[in-house]
């Protein structure tokens, strides 16, 4: 006898729909699976009849055939065990066919039958609902983030057993409840309790505000991290599609268990040892990396010089494009990866160089060739240089000081607001090119004088010119004045310390 169930496998951020066929007939009994199983997928056979057996089904010895369409997608991972299992029973008059049509299942399994989490479920149960389901069957860890799916029915289920009681009208499996998106919640770092850094709190508003990419400069232990970490919560809250988007990435890679929506907007901290495939996505079976886990929040790299060269220029297209793409043999696969990109680094290998209390050991043949580790490509796409001091001792335990986190994030929506009308790629004033950058970043008589003779004085890079532009619209939007101006000018010119020749 013939049953088919539906199931899908994930390729990147999509599901794309696998219709399982297994049919059983007389002859040799032997397991025989056909349609580009990738290992995962092939072993799928030890751990089905294992399960079957486990929950008190005894299959007849039969010559079972498992197809899986269509045949030329590559099937990976394990969550197509559940839909043989169930097409298996099917095929073996163990569950009546009709109680299955228009389900659709997905799920890895125990030998013992227990159904466990698996990879990809949130657009897996959103290409279910596109394609009509009736409903769809989920391992119950992976429950949470499939009910995020508003009008299709979800059940979550531990073990293979459940199933097999429920198609046979035994017992029932309610439906998950529906889950709303979590109401936006207050930053969970507040700005306003970092201490001193005004220059380091001011930037981080402007990189909020307008999109910058923002490097802080300073000896260890001057806060550049606890600065960074305050950078999702100057952001707008997450709407409801970003959420999807961001969500449907961490589901990709697994790490969504018993979790639903994201709330807050991704923080990624990559350690300096992490390889490319480890930043921007790859190995086999492909995942998403820390730039794709970062879409829509913010990507720190602390002691960027440390990073190795190649994995900094991996970098490239994502910031670039706002998206990863992954060559592979069969097809090529495209994470989004559109985040805020924070680094961090030292001003020198010991991390003491301009500071009044402790003194630097590096040669100047040393300093020259640890800041020249991040010039060139990736520095290039950093718009804001900024320098973290060390805080004063006297200045040690003292409280916070300064706007809170959603003063900040109130004066950084409307400023948002503004770059959306003016619109263009990314709808942030740092995506802006060509005729809008010409229209909106004008500077007026006197900011143009101010800017040129910085360019002359400070030795300002003529690519460091419309950086120093684009950040300056920020400001100006941050002070409500529609033309780019001198006080401006003068303040975004403060933020490119990197260009200066070393004091
Ligand atoms: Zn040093």
């Amino acid at each position: 006898m013939l049953a088919c169930v539906r199931s899908a496998v994930v390729l990147g951020i999509e599901a794309l729909p696998v219709m399982v066929e297994v049919e059983t007939s007389n002859g040799m009994p032997h397991f025989h699976l056909v349609g580009l199983a990738g290992s995962a997928v092939a072993e799928a056979q030890v751990r089905v009849l294992a399960a079957v057996r486990n929950c008190g089904v005894k299959l007849p010895s039969k010559r079972v055939v498992v197809n899986l369409a269509p045949a030329d997608l590559r099937k990976d991972g394990a969550g197509l065990d559940v839909p043989i299992a169930v097409a298996l029973l099917a095929a073996s008059h163990e569950l009546p066919p009709a109680a299955l049509e228009g389900i659709q299942f997905l799920g890895e399994l125990s030998l013992s039958g227990e159904v466990r989490p698996v990879r990809g479920v949130l657009p897996v149960a959103m290409a279910a609902r596109r394609a009509g389901a009736r409903a769809l069957v989920v391992p119950e860890a992976n429950g949470h983030e499939a009910a995020v799916v508003e009008g299709l029915t979800v059940h979550a289920v531990r073990h293979v057993a459940q199933i097999v009681a429920w198609a046979r009208g035994e017992s029932p499996l309610p439906p998950l409840p529906e889950a709303p998106p979590p109401p936006p919640s207050p930053p969970p770092l507040d700005l306003s309790d970092v201490v001193g850094q005004e220059v380091a709190k001011r930037a981080l508003e402007v990189a909020a505000a307008g999109g910058h990419n923002l490097l802080l400069f300073g000896p260890p232990g001057s806060g550049k991290t606890m600065l960074a970490r305050r950078l999702p919560g100057l952001l707008p809250p997450l709407d409801f599609d970003e959420a999807i988007e961001a969500t449907v990435v961490h589901s990709v890679a697994g790490l969504t268990r018993h979790r639903g929506l994201l709330a807050e907007r991704p923080f990624r901290a990559p350690h300096h040892s992490i390889s490319d495939a480890g930043l921007v996505g790859g190995s086999s079976p492909p995942r998403p990396g820390e730039v794709s886990l970062a879409h829509h929040g913010v990507l720190f790299l602390d002691e960027l010089p440390e990073f190795r060269r190649h994995v900094l220029e991996s970098l490239r297209q994502p910031t670039e494009d706002g998206e990863v793409t992954l060559a592979r043999a069969a097809r090529s696969i495209t994470y989004p990866a559109r985040f805020a990109l924070v680094a961090a680094m030292n001003p020198c290998p010991c991390g003491h160089h301009g500071d009044l209390t402790r003194r630097c050991r590096c040669t100047s043949v040393e300093l020259l060739k640890y800041r020249r580790r991040v010039s060139g490509p990736l520095l290039d796409r950093i718009d804001l240089h900024v320098d973290v001091p060390a805080v004063p001792p006297a200045a040690l335990g003292t409280a916070g000081s300064g706007p809170s986190s959603a003063e900040v994030r109130a004066r950084v929506a409307r400023v948002r607001a503004l770059s959306v009308a003016r619109g263009g790629e990314g709808r942030v004033n740092a995506r802006l090119r060509g005729a809008l950058f010409r229209r909106h970043c004008a500077p007026d008589a006197a900011a143009r004088r101010l800017l040129l003779a910085c360019m002359e004085r400070l030795g300002l890079s003529a690519r460091a010119h419309d950086k120093v532009l684009r950040v300056a619209r920020t400001i100006a939007d941050l002070a409500g004045a529609e033309a780019v101006g001198e006080p401006h000018v003068a303040e975004a010119v403060q933020y490119r310390g990197l260009d200066r020749p070393i004091a």
